[in-house]
């Protein structure tokens, strides 16, 4: 497995490639979990955000970090997340750490029924409702190599499409891709 330096990680932004990748299960679960989600959860704060999947960072095995909605500065990492289930509906405005300045109104399960294991090897399985499970879908979104402005309305696609495009035009590509350990 190709382990990315830590201290180069950095949130890449739209229209890197990396973030159309689509993620591999992590079969191998060591101590490097407990650091990257250390890594990652600075990265999230550090831009305001409470979420952050493994291909924002250009590492594409299944792997999220997401920040406690009740206890502020606190996070944790998930392997191989699944959502087994969804039920009712909600539809609220959503940004993303890797589309900066964007918010548009995405609509999304209600209640999700939610499979992991932690970074300590323990298998959990919870229902997440509102918020949270507005995260959960937004960040299991982003192991399929999607973005949450795939799933904006017409009327608001045309609203973000100028923005867009703008991103495109001024990006750079970041020039480092890790080493092998
Ligand atoms: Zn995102």
């Amino acid at each position: 497995m190709k382990y990315p330096k830590l201290e180069r990680l950095q949130i890449l932004h739209y229209p890197d490639p990396h973030l159309r990748e689509k993620a591999v299960d992590l079969t191998d679960v060591g101590n490097f979990l407990k650091e990257l989600t250390e890594r990652m959860s600075e990265l999230m704060f550090g831009a305001k955000g409470i979420g952050l999947a493994s291909t924002q960072v250009g590492w594409p095995f299944r792997f999220i970090v997401l920040g406690s909605l009740t206890e502020e500065g606190k996070s944790e990492g998930y392997i191989n997340p699944v959502i087994l289930s969804r039920q009712g509906r909600q539809v609220a405005e959503e940004g993303c750490l890797s589309v900066p300045g964007i918010w548009a109104k995405v609509r999304r399960a209600e209640r999700v029924r939610v499979r992991a294991t932690r970074i300590d090897g323990e298998r959990i399985e919870f229902d997440a409702e509102g918020m949270a499970a507005r995260a959960w879908q937004h960040e299991l979104d982003h192991l399929e190599g999607g973005l949450f402005v795939d799933r904006v309305g017409p009327a608001a696609r045309i609203v973000i499409a100028g923005r867009l495009r703008e991103m495109e035009e001024h990006y750079v590509p970041p020039d480092d891709e890790g080493d092998e350990h």
